[in-house]
């Protein structure tokens, strides 16, 4: 079966990881989450979390240095041989630069870059209301997508927790940094005819819908 490389961009609170939840067990694709990975990195107080995390804590990006090992580790794993669905990663030009390499090396290629847009005010709405459980990242809204019990993930019972850069003050400078380093490379995909845009503000359900279509068309395509 053909491969789907696909890249998930997007602004923080776009629903990237609400919708790769879905997608991964839709079209069977390893999954890596760059926060995901550092995020555990820093809970466990390993090396990489030190380094990591006061940039996290303020909003900034991780250097490059630190991040990308994560990625080009993962993407040659046997179970990412089918495909795979970045999220978080590349967020500069350089990290998508990175990628390429990787994928030219290893005889492969990218086969879409997935952008879900949602406007500034929304995003704000969406992160002040996000929870996510401690014990595997399930994701709910505290308004739009609340757990059957409050605090309680409905999926593993684990404890429900906000992260602590979705407070107001860094989810402005998150917004800001996305628009100086991420958004340029939807510019960059497009020219290479690799984007698809997807409206975030629908529901979760019609986003996935949406974005589910366009992947079985993609890979039907690919096969022809
Ligand atoms: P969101 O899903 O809300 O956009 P993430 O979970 O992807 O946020 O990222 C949380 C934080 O982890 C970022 O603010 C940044 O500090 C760090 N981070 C994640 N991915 C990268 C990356 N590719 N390069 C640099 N920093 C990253
Ligand atoms: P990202 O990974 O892009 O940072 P998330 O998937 O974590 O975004 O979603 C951010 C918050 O918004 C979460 O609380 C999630 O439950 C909620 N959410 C995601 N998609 C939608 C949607 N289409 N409509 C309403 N709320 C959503």
């Amino acid at each position: 079966m053909a491969q789907l490389n696909l890249i998930l961009l997007g602004p923080p609170g776009a629903g990237k990881g609400t919708q790769a939840e879905r997608l991964v067990d839709d079209f069977d694709l390893a999954y890596y989450a760059t926060g995901d990975i550092l995020r555990a990195a820093v809970k466990e107080e390993s090396e990489l979390g030190r380094r990591a995390g006061e940039y996290m804590e303020r909003g900034d990006l991780v250097p490059d240095e630190v991040v990308v090992g994560l990625v080009v580790d993962r993407i040659e794993r046997s179970e990412a041989q089918d495909g795979f669905l970045l999220d978080g990663f590349p967020r500069n030009p350089d990290q998508a630069r990175t990628i390429d390499d990787e994928l030219s090396r290893l005889g492969r290629q990218l086969t879409a870059v997935l952008l879900i847009e949602l406007a500034d005010g929304e995003v704000i709405r969406r992160l002040s209301g996000r929870r996510m459980c401690v014990k595997n990242g399930h994701l709910y809204h505290a308004e739009f997508d609340p757990p059957k019990r409050e605090g309680v993930c409905d999926q593993d019972g684990s404890r429900l927790v906000q992260r602590d850069d979705d407070h107001p003050d860094t989810v402005k400078h998150r917004l800001e940094v996305y628009r100086e380093h991420t958004s340029p490379l939807a510019e960059l995909y497009e020219e290479r005819g690799l984007l698809r845009r997807f409206d975030g503000s629908r529901s979760t359900s019609e986003v996935h819908d949406h974005i589910r279509a366009s992947l079985a068309t993609l890979r039907l395509e690919s096969e022809l």
